[in-house]
């Protein structure tokens, strides 16, 4: 399960930084992730609870933004908002096509990323 391990690797980030700060409890993550990442948010917070459990994060509130995905273009140099199909949800397969030509020459400039923005401690 890929939210799973998506989950824990959060939490070790969201974890190192209340030590640096001298916190053992930390109460919120706020997470951004892109939409073309496949992470599904209900999922990951159920595993943030899990992957948390019994550590200094355990009880914190998992707070998710969701960044749509952007391509651009190589034959027209436009850039396009685009989302996963449910197609692709099955398939993984993400060939995405280019709004204004509707070449398919196309890369990811953004969606495929994910990383904590920040998190609140208690000192
Ligand atoms: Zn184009």
């Amino acid at each position: 399960m890929h939210e799973f391990s998506f989950a824990y690797q959060i939490f070790k980030v969201a974890e190192a930084t209340a030590l640096k700060y001298n916190s053992d409890k930390i109460t919120e993550v706020y997470l951004e992730i892109g939409e073309l990442t496949l992470i599904v948010p209900e999922l990951l917070k159920q595993s943030f609870k899990m992957a948390t459990s019994g550590s200094i994060a355990e009880g914190a509130e998992l707070i998710i933004e969701v960044i749509p995905g952007h391509i651009k273009c190589r034959d027209c140099g436009k850039t396009s908002t685009v989302s996963l199909s449910d197609e692709s949800h099955l398939t993984g397969l993400q060939l995405f096509q280019c709004k204004h030509c509707e070449s398919k020459n196309t890369e990811i400039i953004d969606g495929k990323k994910a990383n904590v923005r920040n998190i609140k401690i208690q000192e």
